[in-house]
């Protein structure tokens, strides 16, 4: 895979994915998974917005913007606070159907709040 990745989005960021591809922890299936069998799952308890996930990811899967209220006040107080230090702004997944398991954004983000996992068909 490049790190640059298809279409080679602007807010792609080669270093952070070079790095983030060489890390022994990478989990995944080295974007050889077919399309939206794989979702990266964001824990709102741990993201702090940093979007190194949408500086590395190659298939554009995050965006990262204001986290929904109802989610918010259901988080325990010391995420809401951590959150609101942080702008209230979350990792949020628009194209999780474009995902193809290259395990970059787990181990990018300083946060430690992704998980890959494996969509069960229905
Ligand atoms: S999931 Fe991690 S890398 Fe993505 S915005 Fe949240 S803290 Fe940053
Ligand atoms: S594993 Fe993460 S970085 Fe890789 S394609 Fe899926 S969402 Fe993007």
């Amino acid at each position: 895979m490049s790190p640059g990745g298809p279409g080679g989005k602007s807010s792609l960021d080669a270093d952070k994915a070079r790095k983030a591809a060489a890390h022994p922890d990478r989990p995944g299936q080295q974007c050889r998974a077919p399309a939206g069998a794989f979702r990266p799952v964001v824990d709102r308890r741990r993201c702090e917005g940093k979007a190194d996930c949408v500086a590395v990811c190659p298939y554009a899967v995050f965006e990262v913007g204001p986290i929904d209220e109802e989610e918010y006040r259901a988080l325990p107080l010391l995420s809401r606070l951590k959150l609101r230090a942080h702008g209230k702004k979350t990792a949020h997944t628009p194209r999780l159907d474009a995902c193809r398991a290259c395990g970059l954004c787990v181990v990018a983000c300083p946060e430690k709040a992704i998980t890959l996992v494996a969509v069960t068909p229905t």
